[in-house]
């Protein structure tokens, strides 16, 4: 049954000459980044990232941004790619996908290797000053946080310091205006490990002339798109690769 959809998968990809990927929190959860929304382990049953991640608590309370959402990014730091992030470099390098949107912050992408990436939701590798926009690298925050000054300053104004990861309550950096123009004009997305339930992100698939979807639980776009593996995405995209190698 799978692997009927991963053949067609890869039928499908072998004839669209523009694949892009959308990632999700669900492709790292196999190199043991919880994910926000699955079942259980999900990041939503502990804390709510909504609050821990906002503009308002930064301004408002740092003291608690700095305890509670700053350590899930600095959690993200030694983590290495798994086999699906791999596959994803490897299908970049073989001329099979000409890029890859991504909503995650975790670097994970560019460990594996992979080189064009529209991160939409910001990095964790640098922040900036929330005063005059100073840009310094993440490594500035984590040193001063350690040092208890918290909030972090800018050494520049004197600002408060923030990371430059897209929070909530915050505008969406150009890399997804980028997106956005690509998807429009793309032959196939393949969505993996999305939820597909944060927008803007979640307008993109319906964009997609084809669109396939590798993910464990449902989505919102589960009945539109072409194909639908439910599968884990280290394994699904492992397959892929192995089969776009052969030639099939
Ligand atoms: P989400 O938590 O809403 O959904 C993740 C989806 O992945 C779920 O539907 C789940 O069923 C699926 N999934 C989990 N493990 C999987 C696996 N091994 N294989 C296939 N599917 C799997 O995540 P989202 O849609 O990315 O939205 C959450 C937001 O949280 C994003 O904006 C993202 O920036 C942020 N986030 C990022 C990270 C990260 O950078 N790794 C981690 C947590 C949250």
């Amino acid at each position: 049954m799978i692997d009927n959809e991963i053949k067609a998968a890869c039928k499908m990809i072998n004839t669209s000459k523009d694949t892009l990927i959308l990632t999700g929190a669900g492709i790292s959860t196999e190199s043991g980044i919880p994910d926000f929304r699955s079942p259980n382990t999900g990041l939503w049953e502990k804390i709510d990232p909504m609050e821990a991640l906002s503009t308002s608590v930064l301004l408002n309370n740092p003291r608690k941004f700095y305890e509670e959402g700053f350590k899930l990014l600095t959690d993200m730091k030694d983590v290495k790619p798994n086999k699906g992030h791999i596959a994803l470099a490897e299908m970049e390098e073989m001329g099979f996908i000409k890029g890859i949107i991504t909503q995650n912050i975790d670097n994970l992408h560019q460990k594996a290797g992979s080189k064009i990436i529209y991160e939409v939701h910001g990095d964790t590798r640098s922040g900036r000053c929330t005063s005059c926009n100073n840009q310094v690298e993440l490594n500035n925050l984590v040193e001063q946080v350690k040092r208890e000054v918290i909030p972090p300053k800018c050494n520049r104004c004197g600002g408060i310091l923030r990371p430059n990861v897209v929070m909530f309550g915050d505008q969406l950096p150009k890399d997804f205006n980028i997106a956005w123009d690509l998807v429009q004009n793309c032959e196939l997305l393949i969505v993996v490990g999305s939820s597909l339930s944060v927008a803007p992100v979640s307008y993109l698939p319906q964009m997609a002339s084809r669109l396939i979807i590798i993910n464990l639980g449902s989505t919102p776009f589960d009945r539109q798109a072409d194909i639908v593996i439910k599968e884990r995405a280290g394994d699904a995209l492992d397959k892929i690769v192995n089969e776009l190698k052969k030639g099939t």
